[in-house]
């Protein structure tokens, strides 16, 4: 079953996952700060990309570079230049939207024909980006594409809108130099691809891993945390040989590794993944190839992550525009090269709310006085919920149970992420558990607190399945030895 994204919204609010930021001053539009749960998820699904991509490979090193960069930088990457989106306004009710998205979902929603397009103005792609702002004006009054907040349709002109926050650097703002808050994390890597094969033993192939914040200026932000204005990324760098067949095998590869990590490490459903290749028009023109990943959820389609065969165009534009030699020179041949580059670029906080999605259920079920009620249960791979074992003393007033879960808290936790909870009925504190994702609820009653007394290791408790909700005994130092 699908539920609808507002009804997950009002769980991860009342269930501290995220929350308007700046709420006490009336909040700051589409910023959002993240409470306790998510900031453990977030934690466990960077650990498992950490574990599965730089930890286990021999080839792959990890990198933190700055936010904050010399714009020189961002004019090498042709950020300054291009990183702009076409920003209209409804003269009508003086609504913003971007262009290239009212047209992209018109396309899809009315099931244009490339051909119908290419009739109608001499527009041989479907590359929004591609089209003319003149082409982009005419399509919306062609096609009349309405607002979608009052349903006319007469827009201004588009106009270019740049998305890099700029900001200033020095003491004094006036005599300040523009500098930019990073849009994306790739930068960092390739301007420290040098510095990397100097200092560490990777030769070419080698993988750079980055996790970090990345800033954009977003024109319309929403539909929860899918398109905010601080958003984080995790990105990899393949640095490869400057042979286009190995790149072209290098994207098939990584498109399978994509999709096994999100279905196999975190756990998104597989028929809702794409994986939707840019045909030739689309592509930039100094790309080889490139593969979106996308996440099919009801009225929409979200990009998770682009792949892109990016082949050496970042490294030479750096090179031309910082006058530094990028090349590698190969140890067995002695021959030096500009290396090509093919790189997974993933959203982290769009894989947070895929698998919240994924998670989310709602089932019936009988309660201990036979009647029906309804759970809400978030199903997750245990690998990667917030809270793995919940700790619950059956009788707070119980001195014997409390000492024992407190006990079993401070064991666990110095492995896992636990809670502790001896507040309220017994059912209440399961659903609560259910809700955030916990897959393990361990609880002692008077049967621990009598085998206490005979013989402290002889002490059972049970194991609540967080899914099946059934319960089973066992001795608490085997629940200390579990994974
Ligand atoms: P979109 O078409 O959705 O704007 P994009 O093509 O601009 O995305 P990229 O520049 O390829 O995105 O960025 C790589 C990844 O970063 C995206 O696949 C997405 O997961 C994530 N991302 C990009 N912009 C945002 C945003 N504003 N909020 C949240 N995540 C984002």
């Amino acid at each position: 079953m699908t539920y609808s994204l507002e009804t997950i919204v009002s769980r991860a609010k009342r269930r501290a996952f995220a929350y308007p930021g700046s709420e006490i001053y009336g909040g700051l539009a589409n910023a959002r700060d993240l409470w306790p749960y998510w900031v453990q998820l977030r934690r466990n699904i960077m650990d498992t990309r950490w574990r599965c991509f730089v930890q286990e490979r021999d080839d792959m090193v990890g990198l933190d570079a700055s936010i904050l960069m010399n714009s020189r930088v961002r004019e090498a990457s042709g950020h300054i230049a291009n990183f702009s989106d076409p920003l209209v306004d409804c003269k009508k009710c003086k609504a913003r939207e971007r262009a290239d998205k009212l047209i992209e979902n018109y396309i899809e929603k009315h099931q244009i024909s490339l051909t119908d397009v290419h009739v109608e103005f001499g527009v041989k792609s479907l590359a929004v980006e591609s089209r003319t702002f003149e082409q982009q004006t005419a399509f919306l009054s062609v096609f009349k594409v309405k607002c979608p907040e009052c349903w006319s349709s007469d827009w201004t002109q588009p106009k270019k809108f740049n998305l890099m926050f700029k900001t200033q650097q020095w003491v004094i703002d006036w005599e300040g130099k523009d500098i930019y808050l990073r849009p994306e994390t790739a930068q960092g890597i390739f301007v420290n691809f040098k510095n990397i094969l100097d200092t560490t033993r990777v030769r070419i192939p080698f993988w750079v891993a980055q996790i970090g914040k990345s800033f954009r200026n977003e024109i319309t932000p929403g539909n929860f945390m899918f398109r905010v204005r601080e958003f984080e990324q995790m990105e990899i760098e393949y640095f490869i040989p400057d042979d286009v067949e190995i790149g072209l095998k290098m994207l098939k590869s990584r498109k399978e590794m994509s999709e096994k990590w999100r279905t196999e490490q975190i756990g998104i459903k597989k028929d809702r993944l794409r994986f939707r290749e840019h045909d030739a028009s689309e592509l930039s023109f100094y790309s080889k190839g490139t593969v979106d990943v996308e996440y099919e959820f009801p009225r929409w389609r979200w990009e998770l992550q682009g792949i892109a065969y990016r082949t050496d165009y970042d490294l030479s534009q750096h090179q031309k525009t910082s006058g530094k030699d990028m090349q590698y020179t190969d140890p067995m041949t002695g021959r030096r090269y500009l290396p090509h580059c093919v790189e997974p670029s993933r959203g982290l906080t769009r894989a947070i709310l895929t698998v919240m999605i994924d998670a989310y259920d709602e089932e019936e079920y009988t309660n201990q006085k036979w009647e029906k009620e309804i759970r809400t249960v978030a199903r997750f791979n245990p690998n990667i919920a917030p809270v793995k074992f919940a700790i619950l003393p059956l009788i707070k007033k119980d001195e014997i149970q409390v000492k024992l879960g407190e006990d079993l808290f401070h064991k666990l936790s110095k492995k896992y992420f636990c809670e502790y909870d001896d507040n309220g009925a017994i059912g209440k504190r399961y659903r609560r558990q259910d809700e955030i994702w916990t897959p393990y609820c361990i609880t002692f009653d008077q049967q621990s607190v009598e085998e206490y007394h005979a013989d402290p290791a002889s002490v059972t408790v049970t194991l609540r399945d967080r899914d099946t909700m059934s319960q089973q005994r066992f001795l608490v130092s085997d629940i200390e030895f579990m994974k």
